[in-house]
């Protein structure tokens, strides 16, 4: 039975695995249709088939084998439980300059969980700079957990708590502020802070991983390395996050809060930046900033703390067939603030526009972006647009629908006052707006103009 919790074995399999004598940790030879592989036995998902055992053979990667009658299972070495014991920190040098890594969870804070297999939360920002001791060559690190949950649990009371957090280690005197995320919410809690962090006289660097630090292909060391250094170092202080800019392991593009997205669910490579060019890119470990508008990395600056959210903000999305009733029964529960991801250049069809009238006779926000990922909303084109714009609905220029839903949220937290939440949310307050629409080049896979 324990045999059973602790490795993800059971039934036939769990019998076959104990015949031959062997635990998890042991190596062991099986041998398959005239091949024989030979690797660890380790635990498996206890939510997996029950046909296959997995072994990580010596180059680290895992391999699952089906199991027959066929099959034949040695035990060639004694087990060693899979543990990890974290090294112990490397010395500071008092001549570089200090950063913060706040953890707040994700896979870059992630270990293979040995009960299910699956990836969990274990790594504090303490572990993190031990598992990448090369972090003190360039920087003098000071680690601290704020959450360990994965992204997807992150509120608006995380970004808050986060803010307020990164407020008092700034007026402490750090050179930067690095914060350890999971990627899939990432470029929300980047916009959140964006927002919330405003007069920043140091930069803000949020960093993740796709791949969790016990694979070999895991960028959570190359991610952290360049967000530290760009933390410590860069010229600007703004929130930006710091990833893979491509497929190589050797360059991290560094992309303003506001105008990043995550593009692809597995690629080291997942954030492009849209309708902007990244603020700077390390290659080799060398930093190259690529654009001359950015805020000034300040010490005298006074960062100005604005964490207040609202929770009554929803984001819609317009699809053929789109029923209004959605939007009647945000109104009915008291929403303040809708956000419409509508098609093309902005629009919804005719038969959402009773709803979205009422919506807006009720004094509730309503703002429009665009679900293409690129260019802007105009709503002057054709009379859709006129007609929603006649009607109050606000035209969200180039704002991504996710980072507009953030922005409304904590305008909607600033105040409740209709007009002047209106103007807030028109007023480019991070670089939110893009003044101009990138060439077509842009959307080439890690292919980036410089802004010169
Ligand atoms: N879904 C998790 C998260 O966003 C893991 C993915 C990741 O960290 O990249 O925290």
């Amino acid at each position: 039975m324990a045999q059973k919790t602790n490795s993800g074995y059971q039934g036939k399999i769990l019998d076959i695995i104990k015949n031959a004598g062997c635990k998890i940790g042991d190596i062991i030879l099986v041998e398959k249709e005239d091949r024989i592989y030979e690797g660890t036995l380790i635990p498996r998902s206890e939510y997996s088939d029950n046909t296959h055992i997995v072994i990580k053979l010596k180059n680290g990667y895992n391999l699952g084998i089906r199991i027959t009658s066929e099959t034949k299972i040695k035990k060639i070495g004694q087990g060693i439980k899979p543990s990890f014991t974290v090294p112990p920190l490397p010395k500071q040098n008092p001549n570089l300059p200090k950063v913060v890594i706040l953890s707040t969870g994700g896979t870059i804070a992630s270990r293979v969980d040995y009960r299910t297999g699956a990836v969990r939360s274990a790594l504090s920002a303490s572990d993190l700079y031990g598992v990448v001791p090369e972090l003190s060559d360039i920087a003098q690190v000071q680690t601290e957990i704020v959450f360990g949950i994965y992204s997807e649990n992150i509120t608006q009371t995380h970004w808050s708590e986060l803010a307020k957090r990164i407020e008092e280690h700034i007026n402490q005197g750090v050179d930067g502020v690095v914060v350890a995320h999971g990627t899939d919410t990432m470029a929300y809690t980047a916009a959140a802070l964006s927002f919330s962090l405003q007069n920043l006289p140091v930069p803000v660097i949020i960093v993740g991983a796709q791949r969790s630090s016990d694979r070999p292909s895991s960028d959570a060391a190359m991610n952290l390395l360049g967000a530290v250094q760009i933390a410590g170092n860069a010229p600007f202080a703004e929130v930006a996050i710091a990833m893979h800019q491509n497929l190589s392991d050797n360059v991290i593009a560094i992309n303003r809060g506001v105008k990043v997205r995550k593009c692809h669910t597995s690629r080291r490579d997942t954030f492009k930046p849209v309708n902007a060019s990244p603020l700077a890119r390390i290659v080799n470990g060398k930093t190259t900033i690529l654009t001359k508008k950015y805020l000034k990395r300040d010490p005298t600056k006074k960062t100005i703390l604005k964490p207040n959210f609202c929770e009554k903000v929803v984001l819609v999305k317009f699809y053929p067939g789109f029923d209004p009733k959605i939007i009647k029964y945000h109104i009915e529960n008291d929403v303040k603030g809708i956000i419409i991801e509508g098609t093309g250049l902005g629009h919804v069809s005719k038969y959402c526009f009773e709803a979205i009238n009422t919506a807006i006779e009720n004094k509730i926000v309503v703002g429009l972006a665009s679900q293409c990922i690129w260019g802007r909303v105009n709503m002057n084109v054709y009379d859709t647009g006129r007609d929603l714009l006649k009607m109050g609905v606000i035209p969200l220029d180039d704002m991504f629908p996710e980072t507009a839903l953030v922005k409304l949220m904590w305008v909607l937290g600033q105040t409740n006052q209709i007009e002047a939440a209106k103007n807030l949310l028109k007023t480019n307050i991070s670089g939110e707006f893009s003044p101009r629409t990138l060439p077509a080049e842009i959307y080439k896979q890690g292919d980036f103009k410089d802004d010169n």
